[in-house]
């Protein structure tokens, strides 16, 4: 691993001005934060990522999960992924959240790893964790050797002529069907961020992923009032049942009335290029009866026009069968 100067901040302020002087807090970044390593030091043992700098934040005060005035809940950064999968307002108000986070990893990893990291990790794709493949990802114009390669894992929604790698996180597919609220502090103050907007599309600059400028310092989560009676699943598809990132994912929130769907907030992981919210599945399912037939049609609806890669192709009947079980699940959890 390369040299680089371990920091402990003693308070946000400090931290920010520190991360500030990064020219980006993307791909390359010269400083990064770090919570609980588990993607950091990973592929800094790799060379994918050399910061000169790293930041452990753990010292902050930024570990609690607490009730807000609207009923809602507030969740810091630096929260480990099992307290917040065992917490109890989690387990009982957004069991989605729950259900995601322990389906992902393994407990040790759970223990060390955080919230804010976990919406900042990085993807499997086998070639950017390699510094002896191009990828257009680590080095920008240098490539994208998994559109003719190796791609069986990879993206199917949300893809560019540039990058086809997927988003890889469990717990980011319950926010987004939970419609969460990423809260940072930057160097011009707090800002608020819809969960929908926080991870960017490939596009042509697939080293960018998210919307963070230096200096950027996630701080909280937040999750809105949860909604009374609702149900919750989350699905995983994946090549063994543990310690596996899922080929395909779903995250289903549905609030069901005399047999009719009065709300779904739907959400796939393991797909696409970012956690895929998927506002076609919830339009056809609104409104209509909880049934089977509907089920299937959302499913078509979410998966309709998509171009898979060349190993990939079986992933849109998947993504397809794990909504519709998903839903399945819904109705009689
Ligand atoms: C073997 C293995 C298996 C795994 N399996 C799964 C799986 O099945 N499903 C799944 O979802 N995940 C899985 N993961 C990924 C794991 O969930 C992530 O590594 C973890 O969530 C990252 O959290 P962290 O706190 O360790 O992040 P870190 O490594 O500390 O940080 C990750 C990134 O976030 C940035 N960062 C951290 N905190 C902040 C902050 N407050 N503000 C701004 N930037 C910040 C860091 O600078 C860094 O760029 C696996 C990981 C490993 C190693
Ligand atoms: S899919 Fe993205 S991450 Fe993978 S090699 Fe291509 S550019 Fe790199």
């Amino acid at each position: 691993m390369h040299n680089f100067e371990f920091i402990r901040p003693e308070d946000p302020a400090a931290a920010i001005t520190t991360a500030a002087q990064a020219k980006t807090a993307q791909q390359g970044a010269e400083v990064r934060f770090m919570g609980g390593g588990t993607t950091l030091i990973d592929l800094m043992k790799l060379n994918v990522e050399t910061p000169a700098r790293v930041l452990d934040i753990n010292r902050l005060p930024l570990d609690k999960i607490e009730p807000m005035p609207d009923g809602g809940l507030k969740i810091g950064a630096t929260v480990r992924n099992s307290d917040l999968a065992y917490h109890s307002s989690v387990q009982h108000d957004y069991s989605v959240l729950s259900q995601a986070v322990l389906s992902g990893a393994s407990a040790q990893i759970r223990n060390m790893a955080t919230v804010a990291g976990n919406l900042l990790q990085r993807t499997r794709c086998m070639y950017f964790r390699d510094t002896a493949m191009p990828c257009n990802k680590r080095e920008p114009g240098s490539g994208c050797p998994a559109i003719t390669g190796s791609n069986r894992t990879l993206a199917i929604l949300g893809t560019s002529d540039h990058c086809i790698a997927t988003n890889p996180s469990d717990m980011c597919v319950a926010m987004a069907a939970l419609e969460a609220t990423i809260h940072v502090q930057g160097p011009k103050g707090p800002r608020a961020i819809s969960f929908g907007d926080f991870h960017l599309l490939p596009g042509s600059t697939p080293h960018r992923e998210t919307v963070l400028e230096p200096g950027d310092l996630i701080t909280h989560v937040t999750l809105p009032p949860p909604t009374k009676e609702s149900k919750h699943v989350y699905l995983k598809l994946r090549d063994r049942a543990s310690y596996e990132f899922a080929l395909a994912s779903a995250a289903v929130v549905l609030t069901i009335a005399s047999g009719n769907i009065t709300r779904a907030r739907i959400a796939f992981g393991g797909v696409g290029t970012k956690p895929w919210r998927s506002h076609e599945a919830e339009a056809v399912l609104a409104g209509r009866p909880a049934i089977d037939a509907n089920f299937r049609k959302a499913a078509e609806a979410a998966l309709r026009g998509v171009k898979p890669q060349s190993e990939n192709g079986f992933k849109i009947e998947l993504a397809r069968r794990c909504l519709t079980h998903a839903l399945r699940t819904a109705l009689t959890s």
